[in-house]
């Protein structure tokens, strides 16, 4: 992609009421706009990070068997009724003919088991149904009263929504398991060490559920982890303390501020019972279908990489999940054998299935070229100059690294394929 074309501008400076790193990085990256507190167009650069920790999320889900689906962001009153969750607060109620109506009779998607579980009435009703994990990437709405933080608390924000169906508890567990290892592998692919910590058990669940937590000082949890075995727990619910000896291999606790990328929840036949969803089996008796709930916050999980992963320059995205693997800089490009030689390597390394970003702006010292190319944080940057063809080479550099090295331009395109795909299989 042309860098000139890209519609963004890199920003000098920071938005002032928004301190966190990642609203920082991200908007003056030119990753995402503020439109209002809490709600954000992500624009083509963070639209493609979006994308791509997506494609990670509904590889691992469809790799458990997950199967996904699209649900309406309009849900009728009459779902939330079922479950008495009309009255919470954090759904944006609206009605839906302003005109007659005197009462909201919608709420915009906070959260989808009761629809799901309407859905699945119709068609669960014997064993042979079941087990069935259905899932959705969609945007949520939740009136959040504190905004903040960047993407990390929005009142509009992406979500994957997964709900599994079982017909005992025991298939439920043993499916909870397996999405337990399908997060750890989805947060370990963007980049990202996580902590599963017992956490309370919420509105309508059967036991404690768990949390993927992020350890970052901007994080708005506090886990109490052990750095030995990993045990965790949140503190809401924790009678342990930092320092104490941890539960499962004695070592000292610590403590730390986490952001919670994702949670899941066995829900048991709350949803079930509020929807009269049963199923036959195999003796011909009616049993009440277990459930379980399984969130990852995909805009959140964007800004706790941001959090994680940056310097004093700007963003240092992990491999899978940044917006290009190869940024491209030509400097010097209004010398036209230079600007020819920069443009057959782009068109190179597009062929040889690079994603590559191409730094063609014409009204940009290298400065503000380099400068932009630390901030948006692509991994390798490809820098062709008048020096660098002198020795028919351009010059490499990883952005988590200072080194720099001269490779012929003809064996960069299969140099750098070599190096993804090896990155790619680990
Ligand atoms: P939190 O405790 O942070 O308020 P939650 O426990 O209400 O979140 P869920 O309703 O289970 O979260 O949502 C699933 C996931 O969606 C969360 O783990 C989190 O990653 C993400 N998420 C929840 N609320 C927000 C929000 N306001 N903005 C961005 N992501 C969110
Ligand atoms: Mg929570």
């Amino acid at each position: 992609m042309l860098q000139s074309q890209l519609l963004i501008k890199t920003l000098k400076s920071a938005p002032a009421d928004e301190p966190s790193a990642n609203a920082q990085l991200l908007v003056r990256g030119g990753f995402i706009y503020k439109n209002s507190a809490g709600i954000y167009t992500y624009l083509p650069l963070g639209w493609r990070v979006l994308q791509k920790i997506s494609d990670i999320v509904r590889e691992e889900m469809n790799a458990i068997g997950g199967v996904e689906l699209f649900m309406p962001a309009l849900v009728e009153k009459k779902y939330l009724e079922a479950t008495d969750r009309w009255k919470v607060e954090i759904g944006y109620k609206i009605a839906t003919n302003n005109q007659k109506l005197k009462t909201d009779n919608f709420v915009l998607g906070w959260t989808h088991e009761e629809v799901i579980t309407a859905i699945a009435k119709k068609y669960i009703s014997s064993y042979k149904d079941l087990p069935v994990a259905v899932y959705q990437i969609q945007t949520k709405f939740r009136n959040e009263p504190r905004a903040k933080s960047g993407l990390l608390r929005g009142r509009e924000f992406l979500m994957k929504d997964l709900y599994s169906f079982h017909a005992d508890e025991k298939d439920l567990f043993s499916y909870y398991e397996k999405v337990k290892k399908a997060y750890f592998k989805i947060f370990s692919r963007c980049g990202l060490k996580t902590y599963l910590t017992l956490a309370g058990g919420g509105y309508f669940t059967i036991s404690n559920t768990h949390e993927f937590q992020v350890l970052a000082p901007v994080g708005e949890d506090t886990i109490i982890y052990c750095k030995k075995c990993k045990y965790a727990e949140n503190i809401e619910i924790s009678k342990l303390n930092e320092g104490d000896d941890c539960p499962k291999c004695a070592s000292s606790l610590a403590k730390s501020n986490a952001i919670e990328v994702g949670n899941i929840f066995p829900l048991g036949t709350k949803y079930s019972e509020a929807f009269d969803l049963e199923y036959q089996t195999k003796s011909g008796e009616k049993k009440l279908v277990v459930m379980g709930s399984y969130g990852i916050g995909i805009s959140r999980l964007m800004a706790a990489i941001v959090e994680v992963y940056h310097d004093e320059y700007g963003i240092i995205w992990p491999k899978e999940v940044a917006p290009f693997r190869a940024h491209l800089i030509g400097l010097e490009t209004q010398n036209q054998k230079l600007r020819t030689t920069a443009e057959k390597l782009y068109k190179d390394l597009q062929k040889s299935g690079i994603e590559v970003l191409y730094d063609d702006r014409g009204d940009k010292t290298p400065g503000e070229k380099f400068a932009d190319a630390d901030l948006i944080g692509i991994p390798y940057r490809i820098v062709v100059s008048d020096k660098t063809l002198k020795y028919h080479s351009a010059e490499l550099k990883l952005r988590s690294a200072k080194m720099t090295k001269l490779i012929r331009i003809r064996h960069l395109p299969q140099f750098l394929k070599s190096k993804i795909k090896n990155q790619k299989s680990k």
